[in-house]
């Protein structure tokens, strides 16, 4: 019998509007289905983050060397860094009929479209620029001036959410997350495909 592929999610939304929360709750809930695609970039690692559980860290160099190996899938600069989902990483993941979660940005996820159109795309929102702007202030973990660079980045995505076939607004996470719980269950249980 053949092996029934793997549905991608792709999840985007601005920074700190709550997507690696609802990502991980949805990981977390169906951990024999479904994993986080992991994404190369070359962003420096937060505190707490270790190399090839949320990201590989990878140098500038390397990043364009993978580009002109045509190892992503997609990629993007986003606030000063580069971010980029492998290819094979998750093709491979597909194949064996587990379902893949990628959270990436914007101009990453217009590119996926193109290259996979069947991929199930999820927007989440802020319930409004002030929620938005408290909520990265609150994480405290950046600088200032990235924080300000976030901020616009955020007003530009939230022009995007339409190209998008879902979109969530995050006020309660509780509420999110059903909401994300019932996209998911709607393209992955076998009565719905
Ligand atoms: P952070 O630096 O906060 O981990 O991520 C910043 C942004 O990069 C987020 O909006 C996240 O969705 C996006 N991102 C993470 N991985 C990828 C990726 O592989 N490709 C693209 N295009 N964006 C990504």
């Amino acid at each position: 019998m053949q092996q029934k592929r793997g549905v991608l999610f792709v999840l985007s939304g601005p920074s700190g509007v709550g997507k690696g929360t609802l990502k991980k709750m949805l990981l977390d809930e169906f951990k024999d289905q479904v994993l986080d695609s992991i994404s190369a970039t070359t962003r420096k690692p937060r505190e707490g983050e270790e190399p090839g559980r949320e990201y590989f860290f990878i140098s500038r160099q390397d990043f364009l060397d993978r580009i002109a190996n045509n190892d992503f899938l997609e990629y993007a600069e986003f606030s000063g860094n580069m971010y980029g989902t492998p290819k094979s990483y998750v093709y491979s993941l597909l194949e064996q009929g587990i379902n893949v979660i990628a959270e990436i940005d914007v101009q990453g996820a217009l590119q996926m479209f193109e290259r996979m159109p069947d991929c199930v795309s999820i927007f989440i929102q802020p319930p409004s620029h002030e929620v938005l702007e408290a909520r990265l202030r609150g994480r405290a973990t950046e600088s200032e001036e990235k924080i300000v660079q976030r901020l616009s980045a955020a007003e530009r995505e939230l022009s995007y959410a339409m190209k998008y076939r879902h979109r969530i607004v995050n006020n309660e996470l509780k509420l999110a997350y059903e909401e994300l719980k019932r996209i998911y269950l709607q393209y992955t249980t076998e009565a719905n495909k």
